[in-house]
């Protein structure tokens, strides 16, 4: 794919104390693209995905979000670079007294400035996205586990982010609520977003993905397209992990 690069990651190093949790990671995201990372618990997966937004802050190495170097931003320059990359997590952190609609209009009023109308179109718009429109109006509490997780994906893409983070999207949902939120996010990349997925859902991983990163105490160990990594691993940590998690 040689379409522009949206995420650079250089030499990334993290420690927490003086624990090593990233060791000079190394990445590249192309728009369009999506990409699954997988691997262990501990590996440092999540750490990866804060660091790039700055959620955390890295101890050694520079981000790039479209070229633009995010690593040592500040003020008001952070918080535009930030807005670029949207983040969904495993739980998904509604406001319960808002509505559905409040939610997702919430940053683009307070952060982006929209006014109440156009903040209501975009938010519809999203919510469309995610099938979700219907319940505009909802509290979140009246919502299953996936159409929350629905609308937290929704909540991205209405500010219009040039990628998504994703950190265990479905771990926290009861498993007839996962394929839902999956097929979401196979419609979003079929749309063109760009997307970085921590998966524990091989399948998906395997099916959905252009490329497949496996990390492992802090490093990729390995990375290719899904065939390379869950049919021909080069590495005995990867096979070993393809191999338990089958
Ligand atoms: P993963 O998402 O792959 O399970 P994490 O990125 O959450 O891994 O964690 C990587 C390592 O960093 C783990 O050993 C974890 O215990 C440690 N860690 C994560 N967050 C913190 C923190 N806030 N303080 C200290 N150690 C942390
Ligand atoms: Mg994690």
């Amino acid at each position: 794919m040689n379409t522009p690069l949206i995420l650079q990651v250089n030499r990334l190093h993290k420690n927490y104390g003086a624990t090593p949790v990233l060791r000079g990671i190394n990445l590249d995201v192309r728009a369009g693209e999506l990409i699954s990372v997988i691997g262990p618990s501990g590996s440092g997966k999540s750490t990866l995905l804060r660091c790039c937004n700055r959620m955390e802050e890295a101890s050694g190495g520079e981000i790039l979000v479209e070229g633009h170097d995010i690593s040592h931003a500040r003020g008001k320059t952070l918080n535009q670079l930030r807005l670029r990359l949207g983040m969904v997590f495993q739980s998904f952190n509604l406001y319960p007294h808002l509505t559905v609609k409040g939610n997702v209009t919430l940053a683009l009023r307070k952060v982006k400035k929209f006014d109440a109308t156009s903040a209501d179109q975009l938010a519809l718009a999203a919510l469309e996205c995610v099938g979700m429109a219907h319940k505009a109006d909802a509290r979140p509490s009246q919502l299953s586990g996936g159409q929350q997780q629905r609308v937290g994906i929704a909540r991205a893409i209405a500010l219009e982010p040039a990628m998504i983070l994703f950190d265990e999207p479905t771990s926290a949902l009861d498993p007839e609520m996962v394929d839902g939120v999956l097929e979401v996010m196979r419609e979003l990349r079929a749309s063109g977003m760009t997307m970085m997925v921590v998966t524990h859902e091989m399948s998906f991983a395997q099916a959905a993905s252009d490329r497949v990163i496996f990390m492992d105490q802090g490093v990729i160990v390995e990375q290719g397209t899904p065939a390379q990594i869950f049919g021909a691993p080069t590495q005995p940590r990867t096979a070993a992990f393809i191999s338990r998690s089958a």
